[in-house]
């Protein structure tokens, strides 16, 4: 039996997978049991179309407009549970078979791949080069570049290399009637036509399918170090990294965090009793990456920051990619993860105000910030003693989730209304429907609307899941 609410009906939905099944060939598609893993968030599609030629994705798209289905679009469905579920879905079109790298000019400093491409392959070939794409999205070895694209989320070293929409050049992709519509180009400087790259990425598969994207890439630092220091509070967090920024030298992030936030901390400074901690990573040659720990020592001194040790090599490596984890760790049956965007001088403001409501609240809260762009990530969750897997009854469990769901919403709703651009990035999936998991609705969400009629009016592409069900 179907779990469709709406749309399609479960003949329509066969003979689409028929129809797919016929005209791609058997090896691009999947129906049965397989479907099971392409599921979203407890809708499973008929049918899962897994192209191995931009054509065949074409063509895939053409049948599912013709049918009238409702499909999204799968890079490795690493980060499916974000947003709300699906309205509706008959078709997964998943990219995952679309990988290659379609141009490489080194000494341009550009590269062109396809949307499948994970960001730990792309950085592989690069490496030859030692060229490298500083978009650091969690979990680079599964992650497409499409994906990262779709959600346009941006990673700690964007104060020094840019967001996705400052280093994607252009970009083919396919509108929901699977016509192929090329924005930008592969030079750094294209300045034809309208940014439309900049309206696809973060749209989150609702506008288009991206099937290729060229960047502008960034050559590999010779050296690096990072510099891990403590605070008494976000005041002195500010301070310092107001500090560090006034120097000459030019980190590539300035990141607070929570001392609990990365389980290798305890390792790296055991029994720190400060809970704030400032990480500055610094980027150059050996002699620029050896003056500026000097200059970044003696700033943070004055501004009553104590630093307590540089990283490089493995160590510096593994903090950072854990860092850049924060964001895709498990999340316990009673947590949530927020990102709030304010303005780097209202960071600590930010800060101040996410502790006092976890504490009003009885929530705990784990945090890290990127102090140089003004991102506030938080990790939010029941305390232990209400999690403990020894609870008595499934009445006592269910107790507690209502309450963390209350106090959740509670504390999330106050974030909102301060300010406003606050996204939930995962929550308990039994507790989505009641936050408003993009935050205060957008400035100009009529225009927005008018873009999604032109992209895609019968509302095909990933319905239900992004800002106001779009
Ligand atoms: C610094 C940083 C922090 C992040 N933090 C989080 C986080 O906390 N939580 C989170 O969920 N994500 C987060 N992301 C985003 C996440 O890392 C990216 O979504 C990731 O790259 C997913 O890759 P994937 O291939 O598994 O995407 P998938 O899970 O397959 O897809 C993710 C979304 O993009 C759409 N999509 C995928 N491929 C395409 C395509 N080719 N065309 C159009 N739409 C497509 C899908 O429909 C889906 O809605 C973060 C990214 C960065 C850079």
């Amino acid at each position: 039996m179907s779990n469709q609410t709406d749309g399609l009906s479960e003949q329509a939905r066969q003979a689409l997978a028929a129809r797919l099944t016929r005209e791609l060939d058997g090896e691009q598609t999947l129906t049965g049991a397989p479907c099971a893993a392409y599921a979203i968030q407890g809708r499973t599609p008929i049918v899962v179309a897994r192209p191995t030629e931009q054509a065949a994705l074409a063509t895939a798209l053409t049948l599912a407009a013709e049918a009238g289905a409702a499909l999204a679009p799968w890079g490795a469905g690493s980060r499916m549970a974000l947003g709300y579920p699906p309205s509706r879905l008959d078709l997964v079109v998943s990219l995952e078979r679309l990988t290659r790298v379609v141009a490489y000019d080194p000494a341009d400093l550009t590269i062109t791949v396809e949307a499948g491409m994970t960001h730990a392959d792309l950085n592989r070939t690069l490496t030859e080069q030692r060229q490298t794409l500083p978009l650091d999205p969690p979990l680079p070895a599964r992650a497409t570049i499409g994906g990262t694209l779709a959600t346009g989320l941006v990673g700690l070293r964007r104060s020094l290399y840019g967001a996705p929409r400052d280093l994607a050049l252009g970009m083919r992709v396919f509108d929901a009637a699977g016509q192929p519509l090329t924005a930008g180009g592969a030079v750094v400087k294209n300045a034809t036509g309208y940014g439309m790259t900049r309206l696809y990425i973060g749209s989150l598969g609702t506008l288009c399918i991206i099937a290729e994207a060229s960047f502008k890439l960034t050559p590999q630092p010779e050296s690096e170090a990072t510099i891990l220091a403590a605070a008494p509070g976000p005041q002195q967090l500010l301070a310092a990294a107001r500090a560090v920024n006034a120097l000459a030298v030019r980190p590539s992030a300035i990141t607070a965090l929570h001392v609990a936030a990365l389980p290798e901390l305890a390792r790296l400074i055991p029994g720190h009793e400060r809970r704030a901690l400032l990480a500055i990573r610094v980027p150059g040659d050996e002699a620029v990456v050896m003056r500026a720990i000097t200059e970044i020592h003696t700033a943070l001194r004055g501004a009553e920051v104590a630093p307590l040790l540089t990283l490089d090599g493995a160590s510096h490596a593994a903090f950072w990619d854990s860092a850049n984890d924060f964001a895709a760790l498990r999340v316990h049956p009673r947590e949530a993860l927020a990102r709030v965007s304010a303005l780097p001088a209202e960071m600590a403001q930010a800060l101040d105000m996410a502790e006092k409501l976890a504490s009003e609240h009885g929530l705990r809260l784990l945090w890290l910030a990127d102090l140089a762009t003004g991102a506030l990530w938080l990790r939010l969750s029941a305390h232990e003693e209400a999690t403990a897997a020894n609870e008595r009854s499934d009445g006592e469990a269910l107790g507690r989730d209502v309450l963390f769901a209350a106090a959740l919403r509670e504390a999330l709703d106050a974030l909102i209304r301060r300010w406003r651009l606050v996204t939930t990035l995962a929550c308990p999936p039994a507790i989505k429907r009641s936050l408003a998991l993009w935050g205060a609705d957008p400035s100009g969400l009529d225009l927005m609307r008018e873009v999604k009629r032109r992209f895609d009016p019968q509302h095909r592409l990933n319905p239900g899941r992004f800002v106001t069900g779009a």
